[in-house]
């Protein structure tokens, strides 16, 4: 595809004001393109940046809903980008999928250490990059019915699905819709222990084909995340060996 082309879908892909936006990030000219032609596709309105400076100003401009980020790019790389992204309070939530070229299980890992909500491995079908932004995506939509219902509560944590917020001392919680989405599957089951396997399914809320492909370290990375941000309450996630986790509310409480 040619600029020309690029140029006619992004100009195509700004129609829709209420779409979700996407940032995409990668310095490779066809793969930006694929992936911002699919993307519109979609029905998502899609910009576009090439290296690190060009993404922190295109940032610093509009937050987007969501940030495609490839780790390998010129000058500061991906996970320069996403260490900036998650220690800024504007940008600490913002949903990311990392696009990798490593097939390195330590690779992998890293990136998922430094707060990605998910990644994948080049070369990706273009349909898997799209159910994957869906679903990180569905992972911050506020739940619909009963805003009472939504309401959960244990000690000074209180999670309110409906707005898709989380307090803490009232304070309130810069959680990514992953870490979100996890200390909701926690405290709805509180006490009782959840596998890593029932945990991706409910939070991360995939199509199974996608599960599949979804290794259950990841859960244990974002358990990490979540844990350090819980502060005082961290402790509260237990881990059940060999088997997964579990929210431990002490007595009292
Ligand atoms: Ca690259």
């Amino acid at each position: 595809m040619d600029a020309t082309a690029l140029r006619t879908i992004m100009s195509a892909s700004q129609g829709n004001a209420t779409a979700p936006r996407v940032l995409v990030v990668e310095d490779e000219p066809d793969i930006a393109a694929l992936i911002a032609y699919q993307l519109t596709r979609e029905g998502f309105r899609v910009e576009t940046a090439s290296n690190g400076d060009q993404a922190l100003t295109a940032l610093g401009r509009e937050l987007p809903d969501l940030l495609v980020l490839d780790r390998m790019l010129p000058g500061i790389s991906g996970d320069e980008i996403l260490r900036s992204i998650r220690s800024e309070g504007a940008t600490q939530a913002l949903p990311v999928l990392v696009l990798t070229a490593k097939r390195e299980q330590e690779d992998r890992i890293r990136g998922l250490e430094l707060g990605a909500d998910d990644y994948l491995t080049k070369p990706f079908s273009p349909r898997e990059l799209v159910l994957r932004v869906q679903s990180i995506l569905r992972r911050s939509e506020p739940a619909s019915g009963d805003p009472r219902a939504k309401l959960l509560r244990a000690g000074p944590l209180v999670l309110d699905a409906g707005s898709h917020q989380a307090r803490l001392n009232g304070d309130e919680l810069n959680l990514t819709p992953t870490e979100f989405r996890l200390l909701q599957a926690l405290l709805e089951r509180r006490g009782r222990t959840q596998s890593r396997r029932q945990l991706l399914e409910r939070a991360w809320d995939v199509e199974a084909e996608v599960a599949d492909r979804i290794q259950t370290r990841t859960v244990d990375m974002h358990i990490r995340r979540l844990r350090g941000k819980l502060g005082e309450v961290g402790d509260w996630v237990e881990t059940v060996r060999g088997f997964g986790y579990r929210l431990k509310i002490p007595d009292g409480v």
